[in-house]
């Protein structure tokens, strides 16, 4: 049975995949920040192959710390998906030193910390799947969101970059790129702003965080063996 590691898991994106990856057969480590009750309820759906892990990903010691204890529950991790995020919106020149780290230290070296963890492990064993999770405007850049867009953008080139030095160790490296999704990160818009985004969609509508998942679990699965180095796109069509 494969192990998925998914960083921010307790909520949007994450709970979905780990829900997703559960149904799929994996044995599934939800990651957490501060939504340790969410976590541990979800994990509670699949005993016995489901652990909640506290960590802050952009903390390498507690990286360390979780990916101990997931091995200890269920051997090494052969999936890993970095997802771990939140989203900050100001105008740049407003942005302190410590809100810009925090978005890079969260995001990208978050993303750099679990991959070099995972790594050893995937290496050995000649098979590992590492997925992140970028955003449209990774891709395209967002007005108000610099930091994020540059994070986001990071985590592309890493993608990139990691695909081409793993590939011969049998470990594909991917990322979904996810457009207008319905999480928690769209609590701050209105009714009026949602129906305005979703006019604006090829598709009519906001995202699911189920159709962010099932991206990913195909990204990790048998089906999608030769498909390294890609941003894909989950966004209606928004940014084609
Ligand atoms: P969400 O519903 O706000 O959930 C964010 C998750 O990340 C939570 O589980 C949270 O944990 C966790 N988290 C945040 N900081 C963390 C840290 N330092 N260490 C560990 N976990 C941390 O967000 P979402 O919409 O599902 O977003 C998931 C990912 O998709 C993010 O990377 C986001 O940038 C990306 N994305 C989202 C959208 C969208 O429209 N929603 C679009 C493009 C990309 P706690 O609950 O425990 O604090």
């Amino acid at each position: 049975m494969k192990t998925v590691l998914i960083t921010g898991a307790s909520r949007g994106i994450g709970a979905a995949a780990a829900e997703r990856f559960a149904q799929a057969g994996y044995q599934v480590v939800l990651n957490y920040l501060h939504s340790a009750e969410k976590a541990q309820a979800l994990a509670a759906r699949w005993p016995g192959r489901a652990l909640a892990v506290g960590a802050d990903v952009a903390d390498p010691a507690q990286v360390q710390a979780m990916f101990d204890a997931a091995e200890e529950a269920f051997g090494g991790v052969d999936v890993l998906v970095c997802n771990a995020g939140f989203a900050a919106q100001k105008l740049f020149t407003d942005v302190t030193d410590g809100e810009w780290r925090r978005m890079l230290d969260v995001h990208l070296s978050g993303a750099f910390y679990c991959c070099r963890r995972a790594l050893p492990h995937m290496i050995r064993q000649k098979w590992g799947r590492i997925l992140t999770v970028s955003s449209m405007w990774g891709q395209v850049g967002g007005s108000c969101e610099a930091a994020y867009s540059a994070a986001k953008a990071g985590l592309i080139g890493l993608t990139r970059a990691l695909a081409k030095e793993e590939g011969p160790s049998g470990i594909t490296v991917n990322c979904v790129a996810p457009g207008v999704i319905d999480t928690d990160m769209m609590a701050g818009f209105s009714a009026d702003d949602r129906a305005a985004l979703a006019g604006e969609i090829p598709l009519g509508a906001l995202g699911t965080p189920g159709q962010v998942a099932d991206a990913l679990v195909f990204l990790a699965g048998d089906g999608a063996g030769y498909i390294t180095g890609q941003v894909l796109g989950v966004n209606g069509g928004l940014v084609v």
